[in-house]
């Protein structure tokens, strides 16, 4: 062994370096992290949809003893309720030891992810072929969503108030579904193309039949036949397409990326990677002392708005809702809460490092990041953390031997985004964004660390924790 000079002593003082978090870990913690993540990854292969994310997650807080929340109720420390936001959206609250006037600790998260939405009116044949529209839902590079396996999930609603659900191809034996793309051969014009431009959007059209109804010679006897097997299967007929919400999906599921099987490979890592870290934070911190409120939204990745996005008022009701339960008013207890906007960042990717600026880069396995600014050009559009909120954070997770690292957006004037952190703040709340970092964030299939994964939840149960 040999010892450490004195520059490298003092460097070790002064200087901030995060290290991959394999150094900072135990064995016994590695081997958490890689368990930890067999419980993600089923989360990955269940829950393809907000609806699907949502329905799983509401299921397991029950299995917790998690009852829904009654406004008119009164509710004791240790009590665990739950609020569900028309099946896309759901709070989880655990009453703390103190009062909602010392404020509620939040975590918020997000369970859409970029996908191909059907249209309302989609079925369509050409050339004997029965093809599906879509409409992109989310910031989608399009040239990715060609020649890959997919899966179709979601609701079809009958005018009767039935309400059918679909999930194809997910099964073994299921039957898949496919955008096709041009051979090399005669692309010539398509390569020569910028990438956003090569693929159009209205073209994103979903291959799913090519076989005739019957003998009988006719016009549209592919899309026949593929309705006599939706009617068969679903009973519905094409008009029940205008009341369906059916999202297109890889249909490839989760799995172990790399020989020493240290990352996550899988569709919708943005946002389950924070969302079930989240969940199992929130469930794992028992007896909280302040009460806590972690959130799987929905329409993240459209911007917040809706009536299940964050831009919208259920937070703030609930919210309210839990304050008028011990007498207060809502907005007392918003200006006393705290909140992890948990979402994703972009991870340092040394195939393309020119769009990030390596000093203020999060890189995977360097922990979890904490963003204090999103936004694009001059911070335009973005909650930015103050300087006390992001001293408190570093001692929570210091001090609960939290992995986590700093992180931007890329470099100033790359391109820039945004999390529901500005929606929440605007409430009031103290908020920053923290997160996983993601390699190949918004593609069919993102991949992830393990231990980035575990140092999540860490984090997040640390936060939920707070004395
Ligand atoms: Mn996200
Ligand atoms: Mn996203």
């Amino acid at each position: 062994m040999c010892e450490k000079n004195p520059a490298e002593l003092l460097k070790e003082q002064l200087f901030y370096s995060p290290e991959h978090a394999s150094y900072f870990c135990s064995d016994d913690e590695i081997k958490a992290a890689d368990d930890f993540c067999v419980g993600y990854a089923e989360f990955l292969d269940k829950c393809k949809t907000e609806r699907e994310a949502v329905a799983f997650t509401k299921a397991l807080a029950e299995k917790e003893g998690f009852v829904p929340f009654d406004p008119a109720a009164s509710y004791k420390a240790g009590d665990k309720v739950y609020y569900e936001n028309r099946k896309k959206a759901l709070i989880l609250c655990v009453f703390g030891s103190e009062s909602l006037a010392k404020g509620a600790k939040i975590v918020a998260s997000h369970v859409d992810s970029p996908r191909l939405d059907l249209k309302p009116n989609p079925l369509y044949e050409d050339n004997e072929l029965a093809m599906l529209k879509t409409h992109y839902y989310g910031g989608i590079k399009k040239y990715q969503w060609t020649a890959i396996p997919l899966a179709l999930h979601g609701v079809i609603c009958k005018k009767n108030g039935e309400v059918v659900n679909v999930c194809l191809g997910e099964d073994d034996g299921d039957p898949k579904f496919v955008v096709t793309d041009l051979l090399p051969h005669l692309d010539k014009k398509q390569a020569s193309k910028p990438l956003e431009e090569a693929i159009l959007g209205e073209n994103l059209n979903v291959l799913i039949g090519s076989r005739p109804f019957g003998k009988d010679k006719g016009s549209e006897a592919v899309k026949l036949n593929i309705m006599k097997l939706l009617n068969e299967k679903y009973g519905i007929v094409e008009a029940d397409f205008l009341s369906a919400e059916l999202e297109v999906v890889p249909a490839f599921k989760s799995c172990d990326i790399g020989l020493d099987r240290s990352m996550i490979g899988s569709y919708g890592h943005d946002d389950r990677v924070c969302a079930y870290p989240s969940v199992m934070a929130a469930f794992a911190a028992e007896n909280p002392v302040y009460t806590t409120v972690t959130v799987i939204t929905d329409k993240e990745e459209t911007g917040s708005d809706g009536n299940t996005g964050l831009n919208s008022a259920y937070l703030e009701q609930f919210i309210a809702d839990i304050a008028k339960t011990q007498g207060l008013e809502s907005r007392d207890v918003l200006r006393a809460s705290e909140c992890l906007s948990a979402d994703v960042n972009a991870g340092f990717d040394p195939i393309y490092p020119s769009v990030h600026d390596k000093l203020n880069a999060a890189f995977i396995n360097k922990g979890i990041v904490v963003t204090k600014y999103t936004g694009s050009r001059g911070k335009s559009s973005t909650n930015d953390a103050h300087a006390e909120f992001m001293a408190k954070i570093r001692n929570i997770f210091d001090s609960a031997s939290v992995a986590w690292q700093t992180g931007e957006l890329g470099k100033v004037d790359e391109g820039g985004g945004g999390t529901v952190a500005k929606y929440i703040a605007n409430l009031g709340v103290e908020v920053v964004d923290v997160g996983v970092p993601v390699l190949s964030m918004h593609a069919p299939f993102e991949v992830v660390s393990k231990l980035d994964v575990y140092m999540a939840f860490k984090g997040f149960k640390a936060f939920l924790e707070q004395k």
